[in-house]
């Protein structure tokens, strides 16, 4: 029996994961972008990797669509960042600090 190298295999997923958010985030054919999402995401839980941080907030977690000027709205208000995907209304509350004036 061949003993299965599950940290290789985790190396490749990672990688496997960017690839894919990439090209995602390049395609401008929603179809495709939302499957190589879709993929990423699949593979992120199969192997237990995390989606990177800079790609975290980078699509809507429900229809896997990317959020473009296009496919999003983001209103800020009271120190939470909204995000609203227009495909399927999903949204999104990311809290940040207020910085105090003077
Ligand atoms: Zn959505």
């Amino acid at each position: 029996m061949i003993r299965r190298d599950k940290r290789l295999e985790r190396k490749i997923a990672r990688e496997r994961i960017e690839i894919l958010l990439e090209k995602a985030l390049k395609n401008e054919d929603l179809f495709f972008a939302r499957r190589y999402v879709e993929l990423a995401m699949r593979i992120s839980s199969k192997y237990r990797v995390r989606i990177p941080e800079k790609y975290r907030n980078m699509f809507c977690r429900k229809c896997f669509t990317p959020y473009t000027s296009k496919t999003s709205k983001i209103r800020l208000s009271k120190g939470v960042k909204v995000i609203k995907c227009l495909s399927c209304g999903h949204i999104k509350r990311i809290p940040y600090k207020v910085r105090r004036l003077g």
